[in-house]
């Protein structure tokens, strides 16, 4: 499903740290309803490039519009407006039970009824959030963790949730568990942004895909082209063949 402007555009976009340049002149473009992953090996940029997008990290050159206006990158602007990271590593708030760090996640809403129904929804996406919802995050097993912190973003009630490489460390019958509850997610109306190093499932989930190297897109297009293509499939599916 998608319109003709893309709710979130990404042009030019160049990130240095230091004399090391990490984003030379990224464009992408995502519309609404869209599932897109951004596949590429390690230190590709990826990571950076949803930073950049959620202004933790100062854009050198470039632009990025959100719903065709240029978005003001301060954190909890970005936030605010409909977009929310969930973050490579959890980060999770250990101390704080399961329904606290969902409610951090809401603290910038003021729709008391719609937050008790977004809750209800991430409880019946994830029942084993609910089943622990009393217990300290920092108890949770990785794949528990992993849910609540894609919970606690949802709890933001974002229009686009970029993820950041939620299948790191888990066991394939999880990353599966996670991958099912993304695609639900994406049916309930939120667009994704899925950085992944896990190319083979990112590509099956998604619509479309962008294919980073060294700080580059060097392919795009849809996700079942990128499936079958010599290039994806010999340097990142583990296939020598087309
Ligand atoms: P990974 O899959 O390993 O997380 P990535 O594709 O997400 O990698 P980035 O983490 O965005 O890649 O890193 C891109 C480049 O920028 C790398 O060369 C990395 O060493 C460098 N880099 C990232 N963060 C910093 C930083 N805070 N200071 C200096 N260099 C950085």
């Amino acid at each position: 499903m998608t319109t003709s402007e893309p709710i979130l555009s990404i042009r030019d976009l160049v990130v240095s740290y230091g004399a090391i340049k990490a984003l030379h002149g990224i464009s992408m473009d995502v519309y609404e309803g869209e599932i897109v992953c951004v596949i590429g090996a390690n230190g590709a940029g990826k990571s950076t490039l949803l930073n950049s997008v959620m202004g933790a990290v100062p854009v050198e050159k470039g632009e990025i519009l959100f719903e065709g206006k240029p978005l003001v990158r301060r954190s909890y602007k970005v936030v605010a407006s409909g977009i929310c990271l969930v973050p490579e590593g959890r980060k999770i708030f250990g101390p704080l039970t399961v329904s606290e760090n969902l409610m951090v996640g809401a603290f910038l809403r003021k729709d008391k009824e719609r937050i008790q129904e977004d809750l209800e929804w991430v409880y019946t996406l994830f029942p084993r959030l609910k089943e622990r919802k009393d217990q300290p995050g920092a108890t949770l097993s990785g794949g528990e963790q992993q849910m609540l912190s894609i919970a606690r973003s949802l709890m933001s009630s974002p229009r686009v949730l970029l993820l950041d490489e939620p299948s790191l460390g888990l066991a394939p019958i999880l990353i599966k568990e996670i991958f099912d509850e993304l695609k639900l997610i994406n049916e309930r109306g939120v667009t994704i942004v899925l950085v992944e190093q896990n190319a083979r499932q990112a590509l099956m989930l998604s619509h479309r895909g962008y294919v980073m190297q060294t700080g580059r897109v060097i392919i795009q297009g849809p996700s079942a082209e990128l499936l079958s293509d010599p290039r994806v499939k010999m340097a990142y599916l583990g296939k020598l063949k087309a």
